[in-house]
C-alpha cells in the first residue's frame, strides 16, 4: 500500500505525521521523502548506512560548427530555454525540461545531449524503515525529475509512505499521484483551513481517497470540522496543540519514540486507512 502525506500549507507538521506513521508501523516500511526542496524526514528518522547517488537530466548542447542559426530549436522549445541570436545559440539550463524536442527538430543535427546533475538521492535504514530522500540542488528549478527518481525506488513489497511537498502545485501532484490513499495534514487555523480546501480539491481531481489529521488541534476553531463534515473528509486523528509536542518537534525527535502512547493512535490510523 502506498500512502502519501500532503498538506496545502507548509509548517503543519506533515513530516512529523509521516515519520510517526512509519515508526508506528515499524517494519517493512519505506519512507520516500519527496519534499525535495526542503527534505527533513531524515532529521526524525536518523538513518544509518547512508548511500548517495546523483540525479541528472539530459540538456542540449549545440555544435556551432554545424549550426546555421535557423532558429528552429528556439521555435519548438515550449519552455523558452533556447534563444538563437545572429551568431550565437544561448541555452538556459535551469529552465530546460529535458524533453529532447530541440534535438529531434534540429535540421542540421547540431544538437547533442549532455548529463547535468540537478540533485541527489540518499538511502539509509533504521529499525525496519528504509528512507529514500530526494535532494534538489540549491538554485535548481526542476523538482519533478528528483521526485520521479525518488518514486522510482518504490518497493511494492513494503508499506510505502510518501512525504510530499507542501502546496498544491506540480511537485505536490507528482508526489501524491499513483498512491492508494492521501493523508492530508492541517492545523486549526483559518490559514490551515484555506490551504487544506485547496489541497483536498487537488486530491479529489486526481481521484484519491483521502482522510485528515489535524495537528495542533484547537477545539475553539470549529470551522475546520464543519468544513470536513460538509465536504465528506473524515478526520482520522487529532493531535492537540501542546508545548511538550512542539518541544519534541523542535529537537528533531520523533513523537512516537518520546510519547509511546501515540504509537497505538498511529497504528489505529493506519488500520483505518487500510480499511
Ligand atoms: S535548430 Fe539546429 S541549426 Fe537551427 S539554430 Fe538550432 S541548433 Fe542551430
Ligand atoms: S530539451 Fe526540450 S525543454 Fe530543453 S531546451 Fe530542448 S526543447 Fe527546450
Amino acid at each position: 500500500m502506498i500512502i502519501s502525506v500532503a498538506s496545502g500549507k507548509g509548517g503543519t507538521g506533515k513530516t512529523l505525521i509521516a515519520t510517526s506513521l512509519a515508526f508506528s508501523i515499524g517494519e517493512n516500511v519505506q519512507l520516500l521523502d519527496c519534499d525535495v526542496e526542503e527534505p527533513n524526514s531524515h532529521i526524525f528518522i536518523k538513518p544509518q548506512n547512508k548511500k548517495t547517488e546523483t540525479v541528472a537530466v539530459m540538456v542540449p548542447r549545440v555544435d556551432e560548427s554545424l549550426c546555421d542559426y535557423c532558429g528552429k530549436c528556439s521555435e519548438v522549445c515550449e519552455f523558452n530555454c533556447i534563444v538563437v541570436a545572429k551568431q550565437k545559440v544561448l541555452i538556459f539550463d535551469n529552465l530546460c525540461h529535458a524533453c529532447g524536442g530541440c534535438v529531434l527538430f534540429c535540421p542540421k543535427k547540431a544538437i547533442r545531449e549532455e548529463k547535468r546533475e540537478i540533485g541527489k538521492l540518499e538511502t539509509g535504514d533504521r529499525d525496519g524503515i528504509r528512507l529514500v530522500t530526494g535532494i534538489l540542488n540549491v538554485s535548481e528549478a526542476m523538482a519533478i525529475p528528483v521526485i520521479s527518481a525518488v518514486k522510482n525506488k518504490t518497493d511494492k513489497n513494503k508499506t510505502v509512505i510518501i512525504d510530499s511537498s507542501p502546496g498544491t502545485s506540480c511537485p505536490m501532484v507528482a508526489a501524491v499521484k499513483g498512491s492508494d490513499y492521501c493523508l492530508l495534514v492541517t492545523e486549526s487555523t483559518p490559514f490551515g483551513l484555506y490551504d487544506l480546501s485547496l489541497a483536498f480539491e487537488v486530491v479529489k481531481k486526481i481521484g484519491l481517497p483521502a482522510g485528515l489529521v489535524i495537528n495542533k488541534y484547537d477545539s475553539g476553531f470549529g470551522e475546520l470540522e464543519e468544513y470536513c463534515k460538509k465536504v465528506g473528509l473524515p478526520v482520522l486523528l487529532k493531535i492537540p496543540e501542546e508545548r511538550k509536542i512542539a518541544e519534541v518537534y523542535s529537537r528533531g525527535e520523533n513523537l512516537v519514540e518520546v510519547f509511546p502512547e501515540y504509537k497505538s493512535k498511529f497504528i489505529e490510523l493506519f488500520e483505518r486507512i487500510r480499511k
